[in-house]
């Protein structure tokens, strides 16, 4: 199931876009403030859509406070003008992708087909190569055959795959997969990674899939061509 947090205060607009979100098959939770939605996301919703005029905080600062908590499903921003268009390419406050109001529904929902298809879905089976995650049934295939994991182990795995071909820090791994803010040993992390390593056949003088940046974190590597 995919969840989406839909951010905007005009229901004019987040009526009929909540209706065309769930027609696609979405769970969707609205939100009309930047504040009830930073709460909202810490059930760690698949995607934001996010509004910038809202009546507490703008749209922008939910959208930074989002990064700096570290969740980092794609944001699509909604932007009644142009100038708030360039604040937000101008402020790089950690958005993916902007939709220009008036927009039509149809593209607003192949923007979020696109995002969503970036990160972990349907699609992870091309994307991955022998790896297939279903995010949904919360399972792992290795060349079609299940790799059983604990939850956590999933979490792990999943968050790696989402950020692909990118340094995934310790830190990163420990707020969204553990839920909690850390400065100490990362054992437990450690520990789950090599799990996961086992369970994949992976190397790790020569990973296929998870490779250690020494100093930052991991980095799930993209399939090979
Ligand atoms: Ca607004």
């Amino acid at each position: 199931m995919i969840r989406v947090l839909l951010v905007e205060d005009d229901r004019g607009i987040s009526d009929p876009l909540a209706r065309a979100l769930r027609r696609e098959g979405y769970t969707v939770d609205v939100h009309d403030t930047g504040l009830s939605a930073l709460e909202a996301a810490k059930a760690r919703p698949d995607l934001v859509v996010l509004d910038l005029g809202l009546p507490d905080i703008d749209g922008l600062e939910v959208c930074r406070r989002l990064r700096a908590d570290g969740r980092t499903m794609p944001v699509l921003i909604l932007t009644a003008r142009a100038d708030e268009l360039d604040a937000v390419v101008g402020l790089d406050a950690g958005a993916d992708d902007y939709v220009t109001k008036p927009f039509r529904v149809a593209e607003l929902l192949a923007r979020v087909r696109a995002l969503l298809r970036r990160n972990v879905g349907e699609s992870t089976d091309e994307h991955q190569g022998a790896l297939r995650l279903d995010a949904e049934a919360r399972r792992a295939y290795f060349e079609g055959e299940e790799v059983p994991l604990t939850a956590k182990e999933f979490d792990l795995l999943r968050v790696l795959v989402r950020e692909q071909g990118r340094v995934v820090t310790r830190e990163q791994l420990m707020r969204e997969v553990w839920d909690t803010e850390w400065f100490g040993s990362t054992k437990t992390l450690d520990m789950h990674i090599s799990v996961l390593r086992r369970k994949l056949g992976d190397d790790v003088a020569h990973p296929r899939f998870i490779s250690t940046v020494r100093g930052l974190g991991f980095r799930f590597e993209r399939p090979q061509q």
